[in-house]
């Protein structure tokens, strides 16, 4: 069964913009993400930390937790780089770059967005995840 983009956990460089993670050298902190599973919604807290600093610049997820299990965390120790480009208005736009390895081969692909597989313990960009796109997504994060 393949997945659709809003039945699996995410996280998109929009939601961190909005909470602002790349404007300290150091972010920690938790994000809600809101996503289907069948006919349930499910909010899942992920906790991560954010470098912006020159040259280390990364997104490091610590664990998970699901509001279907309250108390219960899973431990992740994913790591996925971060890439920026200047913007045509200034500032910079972020990417994340996908951590997956298939086939002795790491994906590193350049991406607005990484997903969580729910049986798994590292992200990755919605083709690794085989993910099928879904258009009028709903979910929505919020800022803890
Ligand atoms: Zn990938």
């Amino acid at each position: 069964m393949r997945y659709t983009t809003k039945e699996i956990v995410f996280i998109t460089t929009q939601c961190l913009n909005k909470a602002h993670c790349f404007e300290s050298d150091v972010w920690q902190g938790e994000m809600v993400c809101a996503w289907m599973r069948y006919d349930q919604q499910i909010k899942s807290t992920v906790n991560f930390e954010i470098s912006t600093v020159a040259g280390s610049e990364y997104i490091h997820f610590k664990d998970i937790e699901h509001d279907c299990l309250p108390g219960v965390k899973t431990k992740l120790d994913c790591m996925a780089k971060l890439d920026c480009t200047p913007c045509h208005f200034g500032g910079r736009r972020w990417w994340l770059i996908c951590p997956m390895v298939a086939n002795g081969k790491a994906c590193n692909r350049r991406v607005g967005a990484l997903y969580l597989p729910t049986t798994g313990t590292v992200f990755g960009c919605r083709r690794c995840c085989k993910l099928r796109y879904e258009k009028s997504r709903k979910s929505y994060y919020k800022y803890l």
